[in-house]
């Protein structure tokens, strides 16, 4: 379900554009269903109230938590989320009240080192379904960022995941520099972003300075070179006055080496963001490696002595099924008979 299918049904059942925004902020907000029907009660006409249950359930039922999976050491939790098509996707929750949500059913881009790539594109998610693990995730623990960051490329499903974030913005109370829109970068997104009403911050997925190497580590992200990639993520960063999150996998003997550091040098120093390096999860039967964590932390500090600002980080809840995908996969091992 989109939003807007929502804003009509709510026109249909006669409710004033006023009592549309208090329904659309208190579905946004997560409201357990039972406050929300008290506070309905006060705020809409008798005749409303009275005909919306029956929505509520059904918007309820859009993203339902199945399972969660707390991590025993970095605070987060992985979410496997059912929609109500019996699919799928996963959200995790992050320490200091994030979320990351999923904006696909599987992702078309392909990129070689994720789970979620493998099974290429199943279908989009509507926008309502987003915002529905945002509702659904809040009835777990307060959140106040939502980063863009689950299974799927939010530039491949530009309309829904922009619209999602513009309630998220306003109803939902988000502030705009705590919606991360990230990409692995697309021209759509940098035509796209600047004109939204509430505009989130970039996270521009890079992992490599090579043009060729970014060809084949993700195969269907459109041909854009880092260097096209990074000024236009540059401009945005002006614009907005949010900086760049620049995410590099880091993955042994294939980005991990003195050129490609170079490479960075290059390409980030005195740019307006942040590098974050995050040292790649092992997925089965993928043949790629994860370097140690000393070297990782060599190289960051040695970016970050040459004049790139760099962060070192874990991916969230990397115990529970390691990287993105991977709970997803399991629970569809065990469903077969
Ligand atoms: Fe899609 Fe992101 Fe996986 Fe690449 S890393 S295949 S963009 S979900």
């Amino acid at each position: 379900m989109r939003i807007d299918t929502l804003r009509q049904r709510l026109r249909e059942l006669q409710a004033l554009p006023v009592h549309e925004q208090r329904v659309l902020r208190l579905w946004a907000q997560g409201l357990p269903l039972e406050g929300g029907r008290r506070k309905l009660e006060h705020v809409l006409p008798r005749p409303l109230w009275l005909a919306l249950p029956g929505l509520l359930d059904e918007l309820q039922r859009l993203a339902v938590v199945r399972s969660i999976h707390p991590s025993p050491s970095d605070g987060s939790s992985r979410l496997l989320v059912a929609l109500a098509d019996g699919q799928t996707v996963e959200s995790v929750l992050l320490p200091r009240q994030g979320l990351c949500v999923s904006t696909q059913v599987g992702c078309a881009v392909g990129c070689v080192f994720c789970m979620t790539g493998r099974e290429g594109l199943l279908r989009q998610l509507g926008s309502a379904e987003i915002v529905s693990q945002v509702t659904a995730a809040r009835r777990q623990a307060p959140v106040r960022k939502v980063v863009f960051m689950g299974m799927g490329e939010p530039a491949h499903n530009l309309d829904n995941v922009l619209e999602a974030i513009d309630l998220l913005g306003t109803a939902g109370g988000i502030a705009h520099k705590s919606l991360v829109f990230s990409t692995v970068g697309d021209p759509r997104v940098f035509e796209r972003l600047p004109r939204e009403r509430v505009k989130p911050a970039l996270a521009l997925s890079l992992h490599t300075t090579k043009p060729r190497l970014r060809e084949e580590l993700l195969p269907r992200a459109p041909r854009m070179t880092p260097e096209e990639l990074v000024e236009q993520a540059d401009g945005y960063a002006k614009a907005t006055g949010y900086p760049i999150q620049y995410q590099w996998t880091l993955i042994e003997g294939v980005n991990d080496g003195e050129e490609e550091l170079d490479g960075l040098v290059q390409l980030l120093r005195g740019r307006y963001g942040v590098l974050n390096m995050i040292p790649y999860n092992h997925v089965e039967g993928l043949p790629f490696r994860r370097p140690s964590w000393e070297r990782a932390a060599a190289i960051a500090r040695s970016l970050h002595q040459r004049g790139v600002l760099t962060k070192l980080r874990q991916s969230a809840a990397q115990e529970v099924e390691g990287g993105c995908g991977q709970l997803r996969a399991r629970s569809l091992e065990g469903a077969q008979p």
